[in-house]
């Protein structure tokens, strides 16, 4: 499969690279490891005239720990993931800095990742296969386009029927009579990233940046499926400490798949707890993803398990709240009621995994 022609940039900073994307009116596209985006190409699914390539800008490609964190002989091995106290889990100081193109193998090896944030290091080694990890990015992983079965096809395939609202037209195939794009988001780090309260910085055109929690970079809609302007690019992840001393911040990644390998997820659970010194849980989050347009929170399951020591009764009600709560879009290689019984599982394991050590 050949891909459509198009003009390609390579600028040497981020407010070149955002201008060049402002100056082409929403036909030009940044591109990182392509390997969503090319071969989303190849299938005429994306044709921007112009491609904007970030691999000639300088400190793109870097993990950098803050003054503690990068002291490996105070790190703790994991689990725990870290000791804090209670409250919220982002109260320490001492921050880990991700570029966006650093890519998803170097995640997933790198020592500081494993020992601090397991999680993430799980989620990214999860990826497809090794190849895909080498060449893919960690902000291509979370810039992923959502994918849909009637979408994901061939150009004859979707000229074949009038377009949806994914290709600007005004039908959804998947959901009839609805009023948007319905299409699965399915990152495999960003319900890691969720757990671990990272936070996005996003550069625009006119040089200024701002840092948002990735939380809140999600529409919640597979068209548009993030809130990046048309000038704006993603240059950096930033995970805090998680710790503020006294108690314990336990996380764990759980992917269900049809094969082990090169397989999006069917769902993706990742989970962090943080316990006081009695057990009790002080702190929950739980984060879904591949079940809709977004990743997800529990948070009526997250509820559940705050303030009560962690039995097999609460977790299996906790799981049961996770499916209940969560709507989940139909998608053609598992039924919702699949995916439904898959979430309640999901959590359940993650949660068990996450309490291991006792
Ligand atoms: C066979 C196969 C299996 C796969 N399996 C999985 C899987 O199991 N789990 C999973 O999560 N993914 C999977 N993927 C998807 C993809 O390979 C990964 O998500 C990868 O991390 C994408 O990163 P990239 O750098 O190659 O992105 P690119 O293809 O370069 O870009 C992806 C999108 O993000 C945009 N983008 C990239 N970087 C930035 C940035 N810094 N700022 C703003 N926008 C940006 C691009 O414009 C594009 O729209 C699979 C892909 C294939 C082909
Ligand atoms: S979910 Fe609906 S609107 Fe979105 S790509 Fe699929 S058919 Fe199109």
């Amino acid at each position: 499969m050949r891909l459509p022609k198009f003009d390609y940039h390579k600028p040497g900073n981020i407010q070149e690279a955002c201008s060049i994307l402002k100056g082409h009116n929403g036909n030009a596209r940044v591109i990182a490891g392509g390997t969503d985006l090319l071969v989303a190409m190849k299938h005429r699914v994306k044709a921007p005239a112009h491609i904007i390539s970030l691999k000639g800008i300088k400190g793109l490609d870097t993990i950098n720990p803050s003054s503690s964190l990068s002291n490996k002989d105070s790190i703790p091995l994991s689990p725990p993931l870290s000791k804090g106290n209670s409250g919220e889990f982002s109260s320490g100081n001492d921050t880990l800095t991700i570029g966006s193109l650093v890519t998803l193998q170097s995640v997933a090896d790198a020592d500081i990742i494993k020992k601090r944030f397991p999680i993430l290091s799980a989620a990214a080694d999860s990826v497809a296969s090794q190849q895909i990890r080498n060449m893919g990015t960690i902000g291509g992983n979370i810039c992923l386009d959502t994918r849909c079965w009637y979408y994901n096809q061939s150009k004859e395939w979707r000229d074949a029927r009038p377009p949806c609202f994914k290709t600007k037209g005004s039908v959804c195939y998947v959901i009839k009579g609805g009023n948007k794009c319905n299409a699965l988001y399915a990152s495999d780090t960003a319900p890691a990233l969720i757990a671990l309260n990272a936070r996005v910085k996003i550069c625009n055109s006119e040089n200024t940046s701002k840092e948002i929690p990735i939380e809140n970079f999600f529409t919640g809609v597979g068209e548009p499926v993030n809130i990046l302007k048309q000038d704006e690019i993603m240059t950096q992840i930033t995970i805090p400490n998680n710790s503020s001393g006294g108690a314990e911040t336990r996380g764990a990644f759980n992917k269900l798949c049809f094969r082990e390998g090169l397989e999006y997820p069917v769902i993706n659970v990742a989970v962090l707890l943080e316990l006081n010194k009695e057990k009790i849980c002080k702190n929950a989050k739980i984060v879904i993803g591949a079940v809709t347009s977004s990743p997800v929170r529990a948070k009526n399951a997250e509820e559940k398990l705050k303030g009560k020591k962690i039995d097999e009764a609460l977790i299996a009600e906790a799981g049961k709240t996770a499916s209940k709560d969560i709507s989940v879009i139909p998608y053609l290689w598992a039924s919702p009621g699949y995916k439904r019984k898959m979430i309640e599982v999901c959590v359940g394991r993650g949660i068990r995994k996450a309490l291991e050590k006792d």
